[in-house]
């Protein structure tokens, strides 16, 4: 049976060229074309912190594809939302949360997937030149990764040497280095313009600077197009699939109860019907390892 996406297109918002990474899971997975609706999406936050992103990854995913629909007149719409810092389970690494919206106006409905990754090259260095900043640049994988400079400390010595021509600090960032050229410039242009003569060098985190990023942006269409591919039961409604876990596992040594959870739910994103299955991982019980009565 022919998927009730097939041969349909999607407008997906975009500032940075993301369908490059999501429309051939889309199209291989429920025959569903995606369309680049290009929009100013700095408007919902920024990664280099020019502007301050308001609410959730998925409340500001929503407002982007809802964006993206009107602007390209659909009533199917594509977003998503990225997040960096540190990984939330693994310490002492940094970690990604991708999230991705569809919103389908024709059922009446939207859903969304997230996917949290070690894979990121997200991190940042403070340095006076760019010979200092050898061993990040390979970490950031640069020059394939494109990277950010900024003056690290902005003071009294900015204001006074930029005046009220460039009185703001997102004229002092440069985005979108690709070459070691650029790079010393712009390191050699912060630092001085920096109250400690230091540039702050950042990994740029936008999808086309980005490779690494781009690679789990294709992860979460592949994610999606497979949700999508399960309809529900009750309704026909397409993308049924989990939203949420129930229960605690025991622990196989003492079996008490643990924080980790036993069973997922699965629920249609349209009407109220769920169901509670097993772990679609296969663990039915904590290891050992994990547990607080065994090792503390
Ligand atoms: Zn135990
Ligand atoms: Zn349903």
């Amino acid at each position: 049976m022919q998927h009730p996406y097939f041969g349909k297109t999607i407008s997906l918002t975009t500032k940075h060229k993301k369908a490059s990474a999501l429309a051939l899971p889309l199209l291989a997975g429920v025959g569903l074309r995606v369309r680049e609706i290009e929009v100013d999406t700095d408007i919902f936050g920024t990664f280099s912190g020019e502007i301050e992103r308001k609410g959730t990854p998925l409340e500001t995913a929503l407002k982007k594809a809802r964006l993206g629909m009107r602007k390209g007149s659909s009533e199917l719409g594509l977003a998503t939302e990225g997040s960096f810092g540190a990984h939330p389970y693994i310490p002492f690494i940094a970690g990604c949360e991708e999230t991705i919206v569809l919103i389908d106006d024709v059922n009446g409905f939207h859903l969304s997937e997230t996917i949290i990754s070690a894979k990121t090259n997200f991190s940042f260095c403070e340095v006076r030149k760019l010979e200092d900043a050898e061993s990040f640049l390979r970490q950031a994988k640069f020059p394939s990764h494109g990277l950010i400079v900024k003056p690290n400390q902005l003071g009294i010595k900015f204001i006074h040497r930029l005046g009220r021509l460039l009185g703001n600090f997102q004229s002092s960032t440069i985005k979108g280095i690709q070459d070691r050229c650029s790079l010393k410039l712009a390191i050699d242009k912060c630092a001085a313009l920096s109250n400690d003569g230091l540039a702050r060098v950042e990994t740029d985190m936008r999808a086309y600077m980005n490779p690494t990023r781009l690679r789990v942006i294709r992860e979460l269409g592949v994610k999606l197009a497979r949700r999508l591919r399960s309809s529900c039961t009750e309704c026909g409604c397409p993308g049924f699939g989990q939203t949420t876990v129930s229960g605690f596992l025991n622990c196989s040594e003492c079996g008490c109860t643990s924080e980790s959870p036993s069973h997922e739910i699965h629920s249609c994103a349209r009407c109220e019907y769920s169901k509670t299955v097993p772990r679609s991982d296969g663990v039915t019980s904590l290891d050992p390892m994990y547990c607080q009565r065994c090792n503390p």
